[in-house]
């Protein structure tokens, strides 16, 4: 698993109530949500931070959930097949 890779996660400024997404690499997030038990989040839009919420750490726990787990099989997804075109002839 590549730890350094972002994940990005929405976050609802409590100044304005505006929504921004917030990046965070993969360790940083696990070590926040594993020592800590908690996640600060910050706001783009406003010079405040904030510890994530119940429900936000929640979130997040699923985004990283997400992130971790291996790219689902899609067999539902047909590749596009080539249509066979019959070859006219008529020279
Ligand atoms: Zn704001």
């Amino acid at each position: 698993m590549d730890n350094h890779s972002m994940l990005r996660i929405p976050v609802t400024c409590p100044e304005c109530c505006r929504e921004s997404v917030m990046e965070l690499t993969v360790s940083e997030l696990a070590i926040a949500l594993l020592a800590d038990g908690c996640v600060r989040l910050s706001a783009s839009c406003h010079d405040v931070s904030w510890n994530a919420s119940v429900a936000e750490t929640d979130q997040i726990r699923r985004y990283l959930r997400a992130h971790q787990m291996p790219p689902p099989a899609r067999p539902w997804i047909k590749t596009p097949g080539i249509r066979a075109i019959p070859m006219s002839h008529a020279d």
